[in-house]
């Protein structure tokens, strides 16, 4: 439930020397959905944010909430798709009644979340039509959502062509892999054909939170060997040596690595067409079986939300009891993998709904890894939803909870894109 106060954003301080950069919109454009989130940089202050959801479908509705003066409207309302729905919104940030802004002229800057950056980003860039065409190219590699992340893209070319478009991806991060790590073991020249790699995704959360942590700890990211657990309905970890990423546990697609909610995560692929063979399916079935109905759904058979799963568990319900022991145990072996990838450990995180709301499945993880060293104080591990120290003073490796925020990640990416943007044209 969303409190309504202003909500500080922090971004302030990377406004040093920049007084033209003050409005940021953040957006993520789902096959369905488009997510908002307007950022005034200057006040440190989210001004509103919302969803506008079921576009293209009967009941389509947008949901607006702003900051400070206690507006939140539910507005079921005909949004045939993307372009529609930004209209909409940007009418509720600029109508008498709701505004935030007097004019849309006031937002110098959107910040585009885009699923795949393909080889071709390992950063965040500012969006021209070549970059257009690039991500065009990277669409046959996440074709459900690179359609939409570019549609969302395009609307906002039209309807806000005054404000720089900054493409922010959930893959850039972990461009820094290196090649042994990014590799599959399978002939190299899929590889070349086809891209066929690790690419890794919520890199947008697993940067956020490893400098987060940093700051937290008073740091530098260079000198910090860290894990960050994302754990949400999807679910990865990421192993982030000198402020980058050396390897990820997600893969070619998010169906890769850990157990999640309704993904099986890795499994051995000759199950694909055996499953597809007995029970008369087609690979594209079974696939959809793997990323919708399997992992703890699969295993627990009535839910994939991990409060349900956790309720079950005190019932004594042997399903719920072994899906939750099969998920522990995957995240917990998998942090065992990436220790010597990383030559040790100095700072666990724990993220996303999972990570930062169940102190019984950090406590659980965290006494599998007692032999680095690490030890938690459960007392100060009751406490969720906050960012929070929770390893004990004695332990080597500190372990925190830091609750992840995408929007302002990507609001920091697009600061920080736009005013490089904007230097470079005043000097050329
Ligand atoms: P998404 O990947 O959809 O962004 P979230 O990061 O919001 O997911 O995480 C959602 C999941 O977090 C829920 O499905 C639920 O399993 C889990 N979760 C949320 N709160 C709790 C809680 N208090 N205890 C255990 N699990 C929780």
């Amino acid at each position: 439930m969303l409190e309504y106060r202003p909500y500080y954003c922090n971004l302030a301080g990377m406004m040093n020397g920049s007084e033209y950069l003050v409005k940021v919109l953040v957006l993520n454009c789902g096959s369905s959905s488009v997510k908002y989130k307007l950022f005034d940089t200057e006040a440190d202050l989210v001004l509103a944010d919302g969803l506008a959801e079921r576009l293209g479908m009967s009941g389509s509705r947008i949901k607006y909430n702003r900051y400070g003066q206690n507006v939140k409207i539910n507005l079921e309302h005909t949004l045939s798709g993307h372009e529609e729905a930004i209209k909409t919104t940007l009418s509720l940030l600029t109508d008498n009644d709701t505004s935030v802004i007097k004019d849309i002229e006031e937002i110098q800057a959107v910040g585009h979340r885009i699923l795949h950056g393909g080889e071709k980003f390992s950063r965040p860039v500012a969006v021209d039509d070549d970059v257009v065409k690039s991500l065009q190219q990277c669409i046959e590699l996440a074709p459900l959502h690179m359609q939409h992340n570019i549609a969302g893209i395009q609307v906002c070319q039209s309807l806000l062509n005054h404000a720089i478009q900054v493409a922010v991806f959930d893959t850039d991060f972990h461009q820094t892999m290196p090649d042994y790590a990014y590799l599959y073991p399978l002939p190299y020249e899929y590889y070349e054909k086809y891209k066929v790699r690790k690419y890794g995704f919520h890199g947008i959360s697993h940067k956020y939170v490893a400098h987060r942590a940093a700051e937290m700890l008073r740091a530098g990211i260079e000198d910090l060997k860290i894990i960050t657990c994302h754990l949400g309905n999807g679910a990865s970890l990421c192993a982030v040596k000198g402020g980058k990423c050396i390897d990820t546990t997600m893969g070619f697609t998010p169906l890769a690595g850990l157990m999640m909610g309704t993904r099986c995560g890795d499994i051995d692929p000759a199950v694909i067409p055996y499953i597809a063979e007995k029970e008369d399916l087609s690979l594209a079935e079974v696939i959809k079986v793997l990323n919708e109905g399997s992992g703890v759904l699969g295993i627990f058979g009535s839910s994939s939300d991990f409060r349900d799963v956790e309720e079950a568990v005190k019932a004594g319900n042997q399903k719920a009891i072994l899906a939750l022991n099969m998920f522990i145990y995957r995240v917990e072996k998998t942090i065992g993998s990436l220790i010597p990838a990383l030559g040790g450990l100095d700072v666990l995180v724990f993220t996303a709904g999972i990570g930062e709301h169940s102190s019984e499945i950090r406590s659980r993880i965290c006494k599998a890894l007692a032999n680095t060293g690490l030890e938690i104080d459960e007392e100060i591990n009751l406490k969720n939803g906050t960012e929070i120290d929770i390893s004990t003073a004695s332990s080597p490796v500190r372990v925190l909870v830091i609750p992840t925020d995408e929007e302002k990640m990507i609001a920091q990416e697009t600061i920080s894109v736009a005013k490089g943007y904007l230097s470079n044209k005043m000097i050329s």
